[in-house]
């Protein structure tokens, strides 16, 4: 507001500005003009005509606004990348690839595993033609979506029979549900676990209408606690792994084989979350620590009478959760209308079955499906891999960038394996002069994002999680995100406030 003794001259400069705002509106391109400029033709293929109006007309306001204000008004060619822009918005998918340099190589924020290239093939080929989905082609009759992967999962596990649901939430709900509803379910008091936030043991039971019986304490169970409460009301006796947290010093725990010998005694089934779906052990060599989470075969070598698992943790296929073991009990879980609403889609199915597939050579295994080649990456090639992207890095980005090396661990992820650091030679990124959170968030907002670590003020790159390729894409991206944050720093300061 001015003051009285300036008003003469304030309203001497608006009389002066008014009539040259009112004559530039007069040059304000039509909408049908702004629609027609190859920029904005361009933008509006994906994103439909009716989108393009609008954002146009939206433009146009603005601009409008912007000179009665006595801005100088804009080209044709800003104001039509400006309507491109606000198009292409739209248009860019919401769900889109990251490169993961965090080093956290089952990232649940990040989609947890990365595909082998079969499993995105088989899916590539199904996911836009028809299928034999449920179609038996000898017979030309009805098969069964779930025979695809059965068969696969037998042969790979050694176990009588399998069956695939959504994820491993729903496997354990699926189990607790058919056998156990109404009815007990005695697990330690040590493994009444929560991952990710929102699968919580004792929750899951309560909402498939079992009863929770808790045994033993935190730190120590023994057989003696599970077998003081069985009872007529028992169902089933459930071992959950610990994915996510270890137990250590003053601990008891009971071995598998005990609890089942146990289970044989009462006539009761012995029921193993296992979570993260290792297969089979590593071979030697740096992938070893992997040899500390429970496999899918050892736990049913030790007599569980059912496993379930996730797809998309160390099995590192699609989401989903899969559950191996006696025909019998299968066979229930198979005919119960909740295996209907738990069930999974076909390109889950192709996912899984080209994974599952690669698993026929466990080697083979090792070599193709990421997760597992990540984890089996040596500290030396990961030094090279390294030292070669810090290089690209100070080639691409010159003074503006600090680019350091030095020793850090990546994480396995996805609750396995927490407690095990994967030694690895990270790459530091500095701008000198930008808040590193600035550095992280331009990288991340970049095309595509980038996300790595921040520690000590340095944004960390972990190359154990980069894909083939993702190393020149990176360094592109880093260079266009300096590049931003740099003009931005050069450029002239935000005009202040009237
Ligand atoms: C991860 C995990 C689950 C949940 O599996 P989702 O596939 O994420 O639903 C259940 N139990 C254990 C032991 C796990 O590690």
């Amino acid at each position: 507001m001015p003051s009285p003794h300036d008003r003469e001259t304030a309203s001497a400069t608006e009389a002066d500005r008014r009539p040259a705002a009112a004559s530039t509106l007069r040059t304000l391109p039509a909408v049908h003009r702004l629609l027609a400029h190859p920029a904005v033709q361009e933008a509006a293929r994906g994103a439909g005509a009716a989108w393009a109006a609008e954002s146009a007309r939206r433009v146009l306001d603005e601009e409008r606004r912007r000179r009665l204000e006595g801005a100088p008004p804009r080209a044709l060619d800003q104001l039509a990348a400006a309507t491109a822009a606000r198009v292409a918005a739209v248009a860019r998918p919401s769900l889109r690839r990251v490169i993961n340099a965090t080093g956290v190589v089952l990232h649940t924020n990040l989609g947890r595993a990365p595909l082998p290239a079969e499993a995105v093939a088989s899916v590539a080929e199904v996911a836009g033609a028809y299928s034999t989905l449920e179609y038996d082609l000898a017979t030309g009759g009805r098969g069964s979506r779930l025979d695809h992967v059965r068969s696969l999962l037998r042969r790979v596990t050694g176990a009588e029979d399998a069956l695939v649901v959504n994820n491993n939430a729903a496997a354990v709900y699926l189990v607790l549900a058919v056998l156990a509803a109404g009815r007990e379910v005695v697990v330690s008091r040590g493994q009444l676990v929560e991952i990710g936030g929102s699968f919580r043991i004792p929750e899951i039971l309560a909402a498939s209408g079992a009863r929770l019986v808790e045994v033993g304490t935190t730190n120590k169970t023994r057989l003696a606690d599970y077998e003081a409460a069985i009872g007529p009301e028992t169902a089933l006796l459930l071992r959950v792994h610990t994915s996510n947290y270890r137990i250590v010093g003053f601990t008891a725990s009971v071995p598998l084989e005990d609890l089942v010998a146990l289970g044989r005694r009462h006539g009761l089934p012995v029921v193993d979350d296992v979570g993260s779906g290792l297969l089979f052990p590593p071979p030697a060599g740096p992938g070893r620590p992997l040899a500390g989470e429970p496999s899918v075969q050892a736990s049913l070598a030790a007599g569980a009478d059912l496993v379930t698992f996730s797809g998309d943790k160390l099995l590192g296929g699609p989401q989903a959760g899969i559950i191996v073991g006696r025909a019998e009990l299968v066979a229930r879980l198979r005919r119960h209308p909740l295996m209907r609403a738990l069930r999974c889609d076909k390109l889950v199915l192709a996912a899984l079955e080209a994974t599952l597939r690669l698993y026929l050579d466990p080697a083979e295994a090792y070599r193709r499906v990421p997760v597992l080649a990540m984890l089996s990456r040596s500290p030396d090639e990961l030094a090279r891999v390294a030292r070669r992207l810090a290089a690209r890095l100070r080639r691409a980005l010159g003074p503006r960038a600090r680019v350091t090396v030095a020793p850090g661990d990546s994480q396995a992820g996805g609750g396995s394996l927490p407690e095990v650091p994967w030694p690895t030679t990270l790459v530091g990124l500095t701008v000198p002069g930008v808040a590193v959170a600035d550095l992280a968030a331009a990288l991340r907002q970049g095309e595509p994002p980038v996300i790595g670590r921040i520690h000590d003020d340095v944004l960390w790159l972990d190359p154990r999680t980069l894909l083939p390729g993702d190393d020149r894409e990176l360094v592109r991206a880093a260079a266009r995100a300096v590049d931003r944050l740099t003009d931005a720093a050069r450029g002239d300061p935000a005009p202040a406030a009237p």
